[in-house]
């Protein structure tokens, strides 16, 4: 251009600025229409040209004019478009440098905010920023610094525009591209955007979450969360998104929650329609999100699976098998079942013991139905199927079928699963089996065909007749639920059970609830409440426990009985200090396979209680209850009634609260369903019991005979079925029904040896010390065997062939053997004898007493001491030995009552003929002193 033309556009451009300048909105509006038509998508050296070099003299009056006036939203979108005719054109940031000088991307900012701006000015502000943004990384530091980030997601999240919400998340996206220093900010503000209501909004933000996602090193637990959400969406778009950003996870430490929280998602849908069973609510929709979210979950689950063993091994650790089958069973979503049933296969087709177990549960008709099309099983499926399907989790996880996984070539036991499903099976053959049960009862003369006949006998040899088991799952529900209603009225307070409420270390818990179970074997709930605080008190933690002594530990447990318990126990607390590292095992296989003397219901209780595990117990209390609940009446302790009775016992457990459950049927069988005084008519599960019916017919049948044929119309008589197998079956009682027992007709035992009878001579050892305090000789019992390791007076088991004198004669030896005296049996005195009896043996300790007169007599080996009286009183020694004590304490007294001298009386110190090397000190102090029995026991008699 010439000089003369620069001059003449320079006053034009002037003349420009001056109208602008003194323009009203009506002027400048069209000044900018104006400029919009002849400038749009000029390029900065067309611009300037234009402007005669000066064109950010208008930029600038433009950004200024916009602060000043966008609240009232004067010309705000042509000024808006305006600005972008700079701020793009091509090839120089010099206008965007300027605007940012100029408070632009503030005004912009302010404009999102505002809460009267338009839509489309908001859309316009928003492609602004994305066009500053673009600029580059110092650009997108002033907006993320300027709050940009949050104004922008908030825009993205309310908005209700479609333009809006995509330009929002594209500068979202752009301003996480080479921005590291606030990557992390937006890549939380799209988390937090997860919980947008906008199905627009939730699928822009996945989407844009997968870009920033891809760029960071780390996935932020907070995601998982909005992200399972999302699946509830019934938007296909956002599920695919959704499930893609899942996908997109398993590469990251948030995989493990992921995968947990989908197999969770699978059992949810299954309480959901349980509860809704329950409160009989109105009809479910196929649209709740809950059954959304299930198939949603179960596409997730197979697509992670496919192709990447390790988190297929992950889910099935998981327990996703009984969820899938769960799942496959939901009528209520079609959707749910076809996902399920895809999820499945790819399990069934990777892992034959899967594939095995799923065959069983199936059974081989529907399996082989599912194995040709997975996708339209759910049209196969009938109403029984789908119920125990539906209700298979604890059956499935009741009992102790490990597999093994092969992992590279290396064998791994980590993600063994207690997967049986033998209960599962049998309850669905018992399903089927009912219905032809109940055809078979309207034409009780139809006769069987030969292969139905051979296959009831196959089915009663692997699983016991329907009449022993609760083939329908919803008498589970209601019994469960009976039992639980109860047992939160009616349960007692004890120490243990507040422990395992309260306290929240996982370690601590478990000790204390292993403690308790370890102590309630064999012994009542009130002897053990006190040795329980005492222990507790005294050892709070396992570490504390591993830290006392053997002598200790007995020292404590003396007088609860079964003492090699207490050894267990502080062995035990040893093993998991020092090889566990202080961790006590986690489940039910750990507690077995690492505590000693910690078996199947031990381990089942503990885990249930403490850790919440899923699996029934079976004690006393339970085989009781349960017996009488199933009729159960072949010997208790048979290997088939064993394994009914925990397969029941799995099958009944609640799942929600296991530990709970398990509790309450022991508190039923220890104070409703007793031994031998049941209260059937306080009884909460009275309305599942085979043996209360049996009890009621039985009446009734006396007394029509009672009335000849008249019916006796007033008694209502439950219509009770009875076991199909009897003969050939292995739980129904083999003696016939005595009347007179009533329900206690189960359960029955083999008839029990009678005990042992033994008799013990025992002899009190008696020496004065020259203090003057009396000291009694103690032994300790070996380390193996009944009493192990406890302290008692030198004892021989009497043999029935050898004289009295003989034997008195073998107790002198034994204690000449301990100490260097010569006691002779002439010199033992007869002072009574002590029963006590122990589960097995019928023990008679016949107690003799002998004094010494030195009180330096020496022993010869360490399981030998001489104790004071109150170091007796803390000794470890066995209830035989305290009641031996008792004996000695009531002829003191008998003598201190019937002898007014008997104060004075001296007993004759029995004359021992010492050994050369023996001290003479004692001897000299203890000789012709009375002995005095009754300061002797007198802390006895205290402690009685
Ligand atoms: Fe026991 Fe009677 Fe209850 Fe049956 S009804 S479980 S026998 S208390
Ligand atoms: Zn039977």
């Amino acid at each position: 251009m010439s000089a003369q033309g620069e001059t003449a556009n320079i006053g034009k451009v002037l003349s420009f600025l001056r109208e602008w300048d003194r323009g009203d909105r009506a002027a400048r509006g069209r000044m900018l229409n104006t400029f919009l038509c002849q400038n749009k998508g000029k390029s900065c050296y067309e611009l300037e040209c234009e402007f005669a070099q000066v064109s950010s003299l208008f930029l600038a009056r433009l950004t200024t004019w916009m602060r000043l006036t966008y609240m009232f939203g004067t010309l705000l979108g042509l000024q808006l478009r305006a600005i972008r005719v700079f701020l793009s054109a091509s090839g120089h940031d010099q206008y965007v440098m300027e605007f940012l000088e100029d408070g632009g991307v503030l005004s912009l900012l302010d404009i999102l905010n505002h809460t009267q701006s338009k839509e489309e000015d908001k859309t316009e502000a928003l492609r602004l920023l994305l066009t500053v943004s673009n600029a580059g990384r110092n650009y997108k530091e002033i907006i993320c610094e300027s709050n940009g980030v949050k104004v922008t997601a908030e825009c993205l999240a309310k908005s209700n525009t479609e333009e809006t919400q995509e330009t929002a998340s594209a500068l979202l996206e752009s301003l996480s591209h080479g921005n590291p220093k606030y990557q992390s900010q937006i890549y939380k503000s799209l988390i937090t955007l997860m919980t947008c209501s906008s199905p627009k909004a939730q699928h822009l933000v996945l989407h844009t979450v997968r870009i920033v996602q891809s760029k960071m090193k780390t996935a932020h637990h907070s995601i998982v969360e909005p992200l399972l959400n999302m699946l509830t969406s019934i938007h296909l778009d956002i599920q695919d998104e959704a499930i893609n950003l899942i996908l997109d996870l398993k590469g990251f430490d948030v995989r493990p929650i992921i995968l947990s929280g989908l197999v969770a998602l699978l059992r949810q849908a299954r309480e959901e329609i349980k509860s809704q069973e329950i409160t009989e609510e109105t009809e479910m929709t196929a649209s709740l999100p809950v059954f959304v979210q299930q198939a949603a979950a179960a596409k997730a689950i197979r697509l992670l699976a496919e192709g990447n063993q390790e988190i297929s091994h992950d889910l099935l650790s998981l327990g996703v098998i009984q969820c899938l089958l769960s799942a496959l069973g939901n009528r209520e979503h079609t959707d749910a079942q076809v996902q399920a049933s895809l999820a499945l296969e790819h399990f069934v087709r990777s892992f034959p013991v899967i594939e095995e177990h799923v065959q069983r549960v199936m059974g081989s008709t529907l399996f082989a139905a599912f194995m040709h099309k997975p996708d339209t099983l759910y049209m196969n499926l009938d109403e029984t199927q789908a119920e125990i399907l539906l209700n298979n989790k604890a059956d499935i996880l009741s009992k102790g079928c490990e597999f093994q996984f092969c992992v590279g070539d290396k064998q791994e036991d980590k993600y063994s699963a207690s997967l049986t499903m033998s209960h599962l099976r049998s309850a669905l053959h018992k399903s089927k089996r009912s219905g032809l049960k109940m055809v078979e009862t309207a034409k009780p003369q139809r006769k069987r065909t030969k292969r139905a006949v051979k296959e009831e006998e196959t089915m009663s040899a692997a699983s016991p007749s329907s009449y022993h088991t609760f083939p329908d799952p919803a008498d589970v529900v209601q019994l469960r639920s009976q039992l639980l209603n109860w047992y939160d009225k009616e349960k007692r307070e004890l120490p243990w059970r507040t422990l395992a409420l309260t306290e929240l270390d996982l370690n601590i818990r478990t000790y204390a609830v292993w403690v308790s179970e370890i102590m309630l074997q064999q012994t009542q709930v009130a002897t053990v409440k006190d040795y329980y605080n005492k222990w507790m008190k005294r050892w709070p933690t396992v570490q504390d426990l591993s830290t006392a002594t053997l002598e200790e530990v007995n020292q404590m447990w003396a007088g609860l009985g079964y003492y090699s318990r207490g050894k267990r126990l502080h062995e035990g607390a040893q093993k998991v200090v020092t090889k566990l590292k202080g961790q006590m095992p986690r489940t039910v296989d750990g507690l077995l396979k690492e505590l000693p003397g910690v078996g199947r219901y031990t381990a089942a209780a503990i885990g249930s209680i403490a850790l919440g595990q899923v699996t029934g117990v079976v004690d006393g209390n339970v085989i009781r209850v349960l017996c009488r609940l199933r009729a159960i009446g072949a010997d208790s302790t048979s290997p088939a009634v064993t394994e009914a009775l925990w397969t029941l016992a799995n099958t009944l457990v609640d799942p929600e609260r296991p530990g709970d459950f398990n509790q309450a049927m022991m508190e039923l069988g220890a104070r409703v369903c007793s031994p031998k005084a049941p209260v059937c008519s306080q009884c909460p599960v009275q309305s599942h019991c085979h043996s209360y019916s049996k009890v009621i017919v039985k009446q009734d049948q006396n007394s029509k005979k009672l009335f000849g044929k008249q019916e006796r119309k007033t008694l209502a008589v439950p219509d009770i079925e009875d076991c199909l197998s009897r003969g050939t079956c292995p739980l129904c009682p083999s003696q016939p029904w005595d009347d007179d027992l009533g329900v206690q007709n189960f359960p029955r035992k083999p008839a029990k040896k009678p005990p042992r009878v033994e008799r013990t001579m025992t002899c009190v050892v008696i020496r004065r010390r020259e203090e003057g305090e009396d000291e009694y000789l103690l032994t300790q019992r070996p380390d193996k065997g009944l009493l192990a390791g406890l302290w008692q007076f030198p004892s021989l088991v009497l043999e029935e062939e050898n004289s009295e004198i003989k034997q008195k004669r073998a107790l002198c030896t034994e204690i000449n053997g301990i100490l260097e005296t010569h006691v002779t049996e002439s010199l033992l005195q007869y002072i009574g004898e002590v029963v006590h009896i122990f589960s097995h043996i019928h023990q008679t300790y016949v107690v003799h007493i002998v004094h010494l007169k030195d009180s330096a007599t020496q022993t010869q080996t360490k399981n030998v001491q001489w104790l004071t009286r109150s170091a007796l009183q803390e000794a470890a020694v066995s209830t035989g030995v305290k009641k031996i004590v008792k004996l000695y304490d009531s002829l003191d007294n008998h003598k201190e009552k019937t002898s007014k001298k008997a104060k004075k009386q001296n007993i004759s110190d029995v004359e021992t003929a010492k050994k050369p090397q023996t001290s003479k000190r004692g001897a000299a102090n203890s000789r012709g002193r009375q002995l005095s029995l009754s300061s002797f026991f007198q802390t006895v008699k205290e402690e009685s």
